[in-house]
């Protein structure tokens, strides 16, 4: 009694869960009113809930999934390799055969200046390693008051006490005696928050500007890096100008401050290219990555090394104290080597770039002229719209609501009931579906998207 389509007991899951799981970023006390909802199956962009249901998930499980779901490759190759040696650590002097094959392939596949890759679990655990790294590399340079990193109000990069200081979230300094000291924030490259009065391309010069008076205010003699994610995910899907990135670049070299490119979301080919920074236009000296990397089949993340940072890490640095027992991962490194040949093998990432990116972009503009959304942007397979009160044409004649997030949850609770999912930050309604996604699928989705902004209405 009671059983969905699977034979699991759907009721009694949800008793289970709200009796004894404790999950992320979740409000127990609303969780428990309605139950979590129960995936117990994804086959490409679609999944089933323990009662059937099916459902797009216009959200990649958390921005990972690039490869969708369902696939026996990945399966096989981490089936494979955990046959033949599940587990051996990479400390003192050992290595394993898919590390070193997936460290080469990186190498391959990445910027020029990435020959070398540090192997982490998760995003979060790269930004706590990068933070390390940095300070560790003044200090091998020679100018150990390089300590200062500089980052972005409303970024995400993870929830270790590091990645979250990193990160610019009210919401989380508010918790755990966050930030660590010696970590400063300066505005979001958001034209449509800030750019009223100017030209986008005057916008992006005028945000890159804020680092330059940040270093300025601190002294660059004492500043260590900047890091940023080539589009905002968590925040909202912030795209900025054209004009941006290139400046970011032009004040780090002239303040000689290494450039770290947070590629957890837009690495392995969201944006339609390997890395988000290769669209963007910077050469940072150091990337962040995770979740596409294995498309979520098997925790695995890692930073991404430059020349210039590696070359003394590995020249005069002698031990780094830092690691994981996991770093390396034998399985993890098997999911990561099929992935990355699934994405090559079917060209996913240069299909965001020709077809499936372009067709989002032209399907989100033409959901600009629903009466409740006020401006959509998108860059490769992620987009974001904003849910507003219409007074005008422009970015700058919407109204936001007066309290934020009611329609927002409103919206996402329709699609969650109406089988798409989408994902709410304050009002702003997100995506960012699997790479494998067809332009027919990209269709269906939109169709399911425009008509739960109806019921919202
Ligand atoms: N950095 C960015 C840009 C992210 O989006 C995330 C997660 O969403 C992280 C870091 C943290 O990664 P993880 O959740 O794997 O620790």
């Amino acid at each position: 009694e009671g059983a969905g389509p699977q034979g699991l007991d759907t009721k009694f899951l949800q008793q289970l869960d709200s009796a004894h799981y404790l999950h992320p970023f979740t409000d127990h006390a609303a969780l428990r009113e309605h139950g979590a909802r129960v995936i117990v199956r994804g086959d490409g962009i679609y999944l089933w809930d323990s009662e059937g249901n099916k459902i797009i998930d216009g959200m990649a499980g958390l921005w990972c999934v690039n490869a969708g779901y369902g696939r026996t490759s990945i399966a096989d190759a981490v089936h494979a390799q955990m046959l033949q040696l599940p587990f051996y650590n990479s400390f003192f002097n050992t290595t394993n055969v898919p590390a070193v094959q997936l460290a080469a392939l990186l190498a391959d596949i990445s910027p020029p200046q990435f020959q070398h890759v540090f192997y982490t679990n998760s995003g979060s655990e790269a930004n706590d390693t990068i933070v390390r790294m940095v300070r560790r590399y003044w200090q091998l340079a020679g100018q150990p008051g390089r300590q200062a990193i500089i980052s972005r109000r409303n970024a995400y990069h993870g929830s270790t006490m590091a990645g979250a200081s990193l990160g610019g979230m009210a919401g989380m300094h508010a918790q755990g005696g966050l930030p660590i000291p010696g970590i400063h924030h300066i505005g979001q490259p958001s034209y449509a928050e800030g750019g009223r009065g100017m030209s986008e391309a005057e916008f992006g010069l005028e945000a890159a500007g804020w680092l330059e008076a940040s270093i300025l205010a601190l002294g660059p003699e004492n500043v260590a890096a900047f890091i940023g994610e080539p589009v905002q995910g968590a925040g909202g899907v912030i795209i900025p100008p054209s004009t941006y990135w290139p400046e970011i670049q032009r004040i780090c070299d002239k303040y000689d401050i290494l450039l770290v490119s947070d590629e957890v979301i837009c690495g392995f080919g969201r944006l339609g290219t390997w890395f988000g920074c290769e669209l963007m236009g910077f050469q940072p000296d150091l990337i962040a990555f995770a979740k596409g990397v294995t498309s979520g089949y098997v925790p695995l993340g890692g930073v991404l090394v430059g020349g210039r940072v590696a070359h003394l890490l590995t020249e005069k640095g002698g031990d780094f104290n830092h690691g994981f027992t996991y770093s390396g991962h034998p399985s993890a490194c098997a999911a990561a080597l099929e992935n990355i040949r699934i994405l090559e093998t079917e060209q996913l990432v240069e299909r965001v770039a020709l077809a499936t990116g372009p067709h989002l972009k032209a399907c989100f503009a033409s959901l600009v002229s629903h009466p409740l959304v006020g401006h959509a942007e998108t860059c490769g397979l992620t987009a974001g719209l904003n849910l507003v009160r219409r007074n005008g044409e422009t970015v700058h004649d919407c109204e936001p609501f007066a309290s934020t997030h009611v329609v927002g949850m409103l919206c996402r609770k329709h699609m969650f009931d109406n089988g798409v999912i989408m994902r709410a930050v304050g009002d702003r309604m997100i995506v960012a579906p699997p790479l494998s996604i067809t332009v027919g699928q990209i269709d269906e989705m939109v169709e399911r998207i425009r008509y739960c902004l109806d019921l919202t209405l």
